[in-house]
């Protein structure tokens, strides 16, 4: 069952939802994400016409991948919400005249009579999953050419460090220029 808000049950001074979500709901989060630990939500929703101004704050326990050596990374991931729901087929219209957003308010749609406090919440917490979270400080990544991870020891491979043509040039010259 999908966590959602009636529409009809947000009252002209808004509503305040203070919970943890279910973790289970949220995913499947996307490639590598996970989500740990219920996630604690912190939202007022403002009824503004057809539109729904959503602000707080959404803060989880997020398990990633290192970009360079794909361990797992654990990520307390705070994720400050400012949201315009907008209604789908206000989209429509809207995007023909390029005149969606709103300032720095983020973009959600909805359709139907309640607000998918799942997809919400998930969207939030992505737009604040680091880039490319590491591992550690200075994580070694894996080895190009074997792929092991270099952070348990050297592979054996050659050291192949990248011989990058305009250095090689350069060195040239220098060659030349000490001849
Ligand atoms: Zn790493
Ligand atoms: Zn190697």
């Amino acid at each position: 069952m999908t966590m959602a808000v009636r529409l009809s049950d947000i009252p002209a001074e808004g509503l305040v939802l203070d919970y943890r979500h279910d973790p289970g709901r949220l995913e499947p989060m996307g490639e590598g994400v996970h989500v740990l630990e219920p996630v604690d939500v912190h939202l007022t929703i403002t009824p503004e016409g057809d539109r729904y101004l959503i602000q707080g704050e959404v803060r989880g326990l997020l398990q990633l991948e290192c970009g360079r050596c794909l361990a797992s990374v654990i990520s307390a991931v705070i994720a400050p919400c400012a949201v315009d729901a907008v209604p789908l087929s206000e989209h429509a219209s809207a995007d023909e005249h390029g005149s969606l957003g709103r300032g720095d308010l983020d973009v959600t749609f909805y359709s139907g009579p309640v607000l998918n406090l799942d997809d919400l919440v998930r969207e939030q917490l992505l737009l604040n999953v680091p880039m490319r979270p590491l591992c550690r400080e200075g994580c070694l990544g894996l080895c190009p050419s074997c792929g092991k991870n270099r952070n348990e020891g050297p592979c054996g491979c050659h050291d192949l460090t990248e011989t990058d043509p305009r250095l090689d040039a350069l060195r040239r010259l220098r060659g030349r220029s000490n001849a």
